[in-house]
């Protein structure tokens, strides 16, 4: 396949010739030369609504499901497909017939070029407001093309180290001792375990898990405390169980609340519903510890990389998470992953319909394949 892309991008310069140069000029011995088109293309995108079932129930501070749905992408370029995907869970507003509504108004075939990704994006960015999945899903599916038009993984294009993905852990949702207990049974495979709490039962919630085992634990509040003073007794609490920081802790909008108890908290204080975008981050320096990155709020990858290197220029811990979602927007995520402190990318784990193969967790760390663009294949 490899040398198939290789003869393939070699045969760019006379095809490109060929444009410009009457057909019979394209000639050689052995009969006319295929008019292979590569910049003047058209991309055509296309994209359908699947619906993704939940091994479990699943739940978090204030919100409980057991689908999530997402919008499938692919772009056609030049005989290679490409895959994106949009997952929106209920709770950040954006829905199928949202992304769908803003998919059918964006029009690729204007661009020749899907290197041109400034451009591209920049245009698609302002064809509406807001709808962060339905973009992201147009930008895992570029980014997959370029991949698979060099024939190397994103990571390789980016000059990533592969060997330095971190571990990924495994969520564990709100829910009785008995479910609770299941579940860390389930997930022995993991060196790390993220653990929801704010559902009134923090404690014993942790306790459960600490009966089963002794794997660091990530705790992710989801907004679910009010007090900053219980706030803090609770992180001193949970520094001494273990745990290795402690992900939005209190509503988004207690902003000095918060800013006060990431100056007085023992853990790193992570924040995750608090932001969107690139330019929410650089206000957060002195109130989180640190930040949570997701394409479906980053718009994709190509901002998520300009908010490591924000981050980083902070000083501030970088996270990269991701919503339930197939292998297709998990495999995206990951190939960012090296450059992280910590993942929690198991999405694709939570879900038992997954159409795509891609990222592995290989004794609980995120592994990368070699396959070219964002490293997935249909199942
Ligand atoms: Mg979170």
């Amino acid at each position: 396949m490899k040398n198939g892309r290789r003869n393939f991008l070699k045969s760019m310069g006379l095809a490109s010739l060929c444009t410009t140069l009457p057909m019979a000029a394209c000639s050689s011995k052995n009969g006319p030369v295929a008019p292979v088109v590569i910049g003047n293309g058209k991309m055509k995108l296309s994209f359908r609504p699947y619906e993704l079932q939940l091994k479990h129930t699943f739940t978090v501070a204030g919100n409980s499901r057991d689908t999530t749905p997402v919008v499938l992408t692919e772009i056609e370029y030049e005989g290679l497909t490409a895959y994106g995907e949009a997952s929106m869970p209920p709770y950040l507003g954006e829905s199928q017939e949202s992304v769908i509504k803003f998919l059918n108004k964006v029009d690729l075939g204007q661009f020749n070029d899907p290197f041109m990704l400034d451009d591209i994006l920049a245009y698609v960015d302002s064809v509406d407001e807001g709808n962060r999945a339905a973009k992201a899903c147009i930008d895992i599916a570029l980014h997959d093309l370029l991949g698979k038009l060099v024939d190397q993984p994103l990571y390789r294009l980016w000059g990533i180290n592969p060997e330095n993905t971190p571990m990924t852990s495994f969520t564990i949702g709100i829910d009785t001792s008995e479910v609770v207990k299941l579940k860390t049974q389930e997930a022995e495979r993991f060196r790390v375990l993220k653990v929801k709490l704010g559902g009134g039962n923090d404690r014993e919630m942790i306790n459960t898990v600490r009966s089963v085992t002794d794997v660091p634990i990530y705790v992710d509040v989801n907004q679910g405390w009010n007090d900053k003073y219980q706030a803090l007794d609770m992180v001193y609490w949970l520094a001494e169980q273990g745990i290795e920081f402690v992900e939005q802790p209190l509503p988004k909008t207690a902003v000095d609340d918060i800013a006060w108890l990431t100056a007085k908290s023992p853990l790193p204080i992570i924040a995750d519903e608090a932001f969107q975008r690139l330019g929410d981050v650089a206000a957060f320096k002195g109130v989180y510890s640190g930040i949570n990155i997701k394409l479906m709020k980053s718009t994709g990858l190509r901002e998520a990389r300009k908010m490591i290197t924000v981050a980083r220029a902070l000083d501030m811990k970088v996270m990269i998470g991701c919503m339930t979602e197939t292998s297709c927007a998990v495999s995206a995520a990951s190939q960012l992953s090296p450059l992280v402190d910590w993942a929690d990318l198991d999405g694709n784990l939570l879900i038992n319909n997954d159409i795509y193969e891609g990222m592995k967790v290989l004794d609980g760390k995120v592994t990368l394949n070699d396959l070219p663009g964002i490293g997935i294949r249909k199942l």
